[in-house]
């Protein structure tokens, strides 16, 4: 057995404020359900800004470059900067700059993977259509490999298809080819629950099985995604908080890095979820337990607007 996460509201909304100067917070899910805003949640973050707080925009959404993320947080109503922007499109880049990558990549994904490689001009192949022939066997005599090619990247990729899987899983053929992923997550929240929304762990894993390998995800939950951050702002994990609705990589990212979690019930996981986990017997699901958690920005969001308009006037 395990606590349940604490609700946060009119009686605790003081004491939990105090104990923030940061706040890094997931987006699809959270913010917005694909292009749906999430009422109240643009409220709610720009009055945090007014309170001081530092915002960070943090998705595992390898479609968006740091650039289309602020675009899309702008077109919501949300406050935003491309230095408050951290996508997984972002950590590749700058993890093959890191370690002086020189060869070329084999992307499986959009634009926003490839507008970040542009970035450090990194040198990539792969993105967009790429056919299935007729009789699948003639893939043997179509496929040419670009000996370039030392690292295979998955995101997400609208085209995925099995021309690509085999194109990807014959370059980790080399075992010194880089295999990485942008991130696991197993699907996107849809309003709809009788859909699945495929997301990019589905294509990780078929890629993993073809090959046999196994990639580094740099997305949440890896540590790396606060990590970057942390560098560039010199942020206080204990004064940081990490805001998700999907435990297994927002709010272990947070665990992950010494950070308080606040769990949001617009996603992924729910209230009976998180009763279900810390009624069990296993400390592996007890991880999964954010420190708090609010239903929705929607209802939060009038604590927050009355908190915060007391505190201008105070000051
Ligand atoms: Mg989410």
């Amino acid at each position: 057995m395990a606590s349940l996460p604490k609700l946060v509201d009119k009686s605790n909304i003081d004491s939990f404020l105090a104990g923030i100067d940061n706040v890094m917070t997931d987006c699809d899910g959270v913010l917005w359900r694909l292009d749906e805003l999430v009422e109240g949640a643009d409220t709610v973050l720009n009055n945090l800004r007014k309170l001081g707080k530092k915002i960070f925009y943090v998705t595992n959404n390898s479609t968006k470059s740091r650039e289309t993320l602020v675009q899309k947080c702008e077109s919501l109503g949300f406050i935003a900067d491309k230095g408050e922007a951290i996508s997984t499109s972002y950590i590749i880049a700058q993890h093959l700059k890191q370690i002086n990558f020189t060869k070329k990549v084999y992307v499986m994904g959009t634009t926003g993977l490839t507008s970040e490689l542009d970035l450090e001009n990194i040198k990539y192949t792969g993105p967009g259509p790429d056919p299935v022939p007729e009789n699948i066997f003639d893939l043997e005599k179509i496929i040419v490999l670009d000996p370039e090619v030392g690292c295979v990247v998955i995101g997400f990729d609208q085209h995925f298809n099995i021309t690509k899987i085999m194109k990807a899983a014959s370059y980790l053929i080399n075992t010194e080819c880089i295999f990485l992923a942008t991130n696991r997550d197993e699907r996107f929240p849809l309003r709809r629950t009788d859909l699945n929304f495929p997301g990019t762990g589905t294509f990780v894993n078929a890629v993993e099985t073809a090959s046999g390998r196994k990639a580094e995800s740099v997305g949440k939950p890896s540590p790396k995604m606060f990590t970057v951050l942390q560098e560039k702002f010199n942020l206080d994990p204990s004064r940081t908080i990490m805001i998700g609705d999907r435990c297994s990589t927002d709010i272990m990212l947070g665990k992950n890095c010494g950070l308080q979690t606040l769990g949001v019930l617009t996603g992924i996981n729910s209230l009976k979820d998180y009763e279900s986990w810390a009624a069990s017997d296993d400390p592996e699901l007890w991880k999964l337990l954010p420190d708090y958690y609010i239903p929705s920005f929607r209802r939060f969001g009038p604590i927050i607007t009355k908190l915060s308009f007391l505190k201008l006037v105070c000051s």
